[in-house]
């Protein structure tokens, strides 16, 4: 569907592996004060005073994780990083470097990897992250990403999945099943495409889902908010799978339970036109889409006042003793069992 703009196609055989090298990373700038060595030496220092430090790192591999069919790579950069500080974000910490590393065949030209890493680079000035090093190697068939995140945070800021209490608030940030729906959109505009090249999708009733697909937000906005309100979660999860998913992952770090309200979901209207046009739940669609990469996480019940008027923030449920399971409270007001196998499904 993306046509290929790239006229010109230099061979990354002409630079050589440390031309390639010198050439993707020679305009990426050292912003943060913790980046001692960034690239260039066996290994990048940091330091970090007197914080902790995070680490997390995603593998992205093209035909599993992405489509290059409709993903520009571009967007794939942007993702890339996205996907890695969302999880520093979830540890209350802030994201400071990155290290990317890609396997890459000779189907790239260099100019498709200079689109990777503009994606890459616009990522780490909007999120102010170093970008500190990483590896580049040859590969058979197709394009493979890993990015490391490294995040810092004092010591008594730091949320894990495992501090949540019975009574505590479920919360979580933005709203779900828009990436899922985008997808789904595209993956439709992609046959359509195949079936006849000349037929230009008309994209325009979807943009707000398409760009949750293709261009998701990190919620670094979230981890000052929740700063400047003077509300530190008990427990916090970025939602990469779903959220049947994330809160299962809470209520067993947390060795609790949770009822979660079906109708305090927050759902764009654009989710729920598409779900209709679909024909597919938008409960389902939210508990089960993923790559939405907001936060959930769980506050106590006296934070409550702090939040309440956020738009930013919404009550999903509360938590409960762990013997009395994760469940899912109906429009109807039936409760259904959220388990780990996914949600399966409203049977209506
Ligand atoms: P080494 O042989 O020690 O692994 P490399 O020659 O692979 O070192 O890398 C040289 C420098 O370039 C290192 O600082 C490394 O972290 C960095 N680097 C290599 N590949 C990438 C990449 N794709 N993106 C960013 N930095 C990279
Ligand atoms: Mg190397």
């Amino acid at each position: 569907m993306i046509e290929d703009k790239n006229q010109q196609r230099t061979a990354l055989s002409k630079l050589g592996e440390f031309g390639l090298i010198d050439h993707l990373t020679a305009s990426f700038k050292i912003n943060q004060s913790t980046t001692v060595k960034g690239i260039g030496d066996d290994a990048a220092v940091i330091t970090c005073k007197n914080k902790q430090l995070t680490v997390t790192t995603d593998l992205l591999i093209e035909g599993v994780h992405f489509d290059l069919s409709y993903m520009p790579l571009k967007h794939l950069g942007y993702k890339a990083v996205m996907v890695n500080v969302s999880d520093v974000y979830a540890m209350n910490a802030e994201a400071t470097q990155i290290t990317v590393s890609i396997a890459v065949s000779n189907r790239f030209p260099l100019e498709a990897l200079d689109e990777l890493y503009d994606g890459i680079k616009t990522a780490c000035e909007i999120y102010n992250v170093d970008l500190i090093g990483g590896d580049t190697t040859s590969s058979t068939s197709g394009l493979l990403i890993s990015v490391t995140a490294i995040g810092q945070a004092k010591k008594d800021d730091i949320v894990y999945r495992s501090g949540a209490k019975p009574k505590d608030l479920l919360v979580v940030s933005g709203d779900l099943g828009a990436a899922y729906m985008g997808l789904q959109v595209l993956e439709r505009e992609k046959e359509v495409f195949k079936v006849n090249p000349n037929n230009q999708p008309d994209l325009e009733p979807y943009t707000y889902i398409v760009e949750r697909q293709l261009k998701p937000e990190a919620r670094k906005d979230i981890v000052k908010l929740l700063k400047d309100l003077e509300v530190k979660p008990t427990s916090m999860i970025d939602i990469s799978d779903g959220l049947s998913s994330e809160i299962l992952h809470l209520c067993k770090h947390s060795k609790v339970g949770c009822d979660l309200y079906e109708e305090k979901i927050p759902l764009d209207p654009q989710v729920i036109s598409t779900c209709e046009e679909f024909n597919i739940n938008s409960t389902t669609v939210a508990l089960n889409g993923g790559e939405d990469y907001e936060l959930l996480m769980t506050i106590a019940q006296d934070d409550y006042p702090k939040i309440k008027a956020n738009p930013n923030l919404t009550v999903i449920g509360y938590m409960k003793e762990a013997h009395e399971k994760a469940h899912l409270i109906t429009r109807a007001n039936t409760a259904v069992e959220i388990t780990a196998q996914g949600w399966n499904g409203l049977s209506e």
